[in-house]
């Protein structure tokens, strides 16, 4: 690795308390950029490392090795813009939090799309990444254009039903920066403040409290992972510091002490039971990073 040319710039930087989860390793480099221009900057030298490279937003989704990651980790969190354009049209930076898009710009103008985002933590580059949402909707549908920045540089996608899908998309490869992106919202008839508060509380009793990637694995065509692992019994099993949620079998806790090992061993447990019992391949919405 070159010598790094940034203030923003911190080694063996701590990764697990930036994470829901907790857990994990340092990144060799850490590069938390304050604002666009130093973003691009950051990422054209990131890319001429030769050294593992990662985006990383508001840590829900992700489970970082015990040996940590042994590469550079690009940080969005310090690039939260949010500016109002004209009419129903927002300009959100990638780093922004998930929920202040929500509370204070969805819901405070009554727009649709609170049910599909309410209660998701993280940033808004994270969930645009992910596609996140629930059953009532995602967050791409929301969306006008998105700017993606790679090798090439910064290119603006027009947003179109086609790019995105179940907890995924293809216009930014893993490795890519989602920049930002245009949102443009609809007025709703419905309250949205009593929508995001039905939701809110919906999901203290579904959903277990506590260190998480919410959902572990996505939810097979036409099932629930959480009922198949429910069915194999699995519920309450435990490795080291880590459990099967008793409340909503697909979430996977640490407790307080679990290692990344802990989880990552459930994991497997999950996928080789339910394999078994169903013939159901379980595929992994949280991103395990490092070795
Ligand atoms: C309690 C709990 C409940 C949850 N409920 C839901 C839910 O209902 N629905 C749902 O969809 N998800 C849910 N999640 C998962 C998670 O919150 C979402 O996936 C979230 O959108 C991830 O955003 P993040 O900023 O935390 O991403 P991170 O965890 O930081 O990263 C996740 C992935 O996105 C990439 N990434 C992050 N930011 C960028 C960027 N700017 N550009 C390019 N790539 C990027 C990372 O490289 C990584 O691969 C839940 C998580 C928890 C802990």
């Amino acid at each position: 690795m070159n010598s790094v040319p940034f203030d923003f710039a911190e080694e063996n930087y701590p990764l697990a308390p930036l994470t829901v989860y907790r857990v994990g390793g340092p990144a060799r480099l850490a590069l938390i950029p304050r604002n666009r221009a130093e973003a691009i900057e950051a990422y054209a030298w990131m890319l001429d490392q030769d050294l593992p490279k990662l985006v990383l937003g508001g840590g829900s989704n992700v489970l970082i090795a015990d040996d940590g990651f042994p590469g550079i980790a690009l940080f969005t969190t310090k690039l939260a813009g949010l500016e109002h354009l004209d009419d129903d049209r927002y300009y959100v930076e990638g780093g922004g939090v998930l929920d202040r898009l929500l509370q204070e710009v969805i819901v405070a103008n009554n727009y649709s799309g609170t049910g599909g985002l309410t209660g998701i933590p993280g940033s808004v580059g994270g969930a645009i990444y992910m596609n996140a949402g629930t059953v009532n909707g995602s967050i791409c549908q929301l969306m006008e254009s998105v700017d993606v920045l790679d090798a090439k540089g910064v290119t603006t996608v027009t947003m179109d039903a086609s790019l995105y899908s179940y907890r995924g998309q293809t216009f930014c490869p893993h490795g890519a920066f989602i920049l930002g992106g245009h949102f443009t919202f609809q007025r709703d008839e419905k309250d949205q403040k009593a929508i995001y508060d039905h939701y809110i509380q919906r999901r203290k009793e579904k959903q277990p409290k506590g260190n998480s990637c919410g959902s572990v694995f996505k939810n097979p065509d036409g099932d629930h992972a959480g009922r198949l692992i429910e069915g194999c019994g699995l519920k309450g099993t435990r490795r080291g510091g880590a459990v099967i949620s008793e409340l909503h079998a697909n979430f996977i806790l640490n407790e307080g002490t679990a290692s990344s090992s802990d989880i990552l061993a459930l994991i497997d447990l999950v996928k080789t039971t339910v394999l078994d019992r169903y013939g159901v391949a379980l595929h992994e919405e949280v991103k395990i990073i490092g070795s």
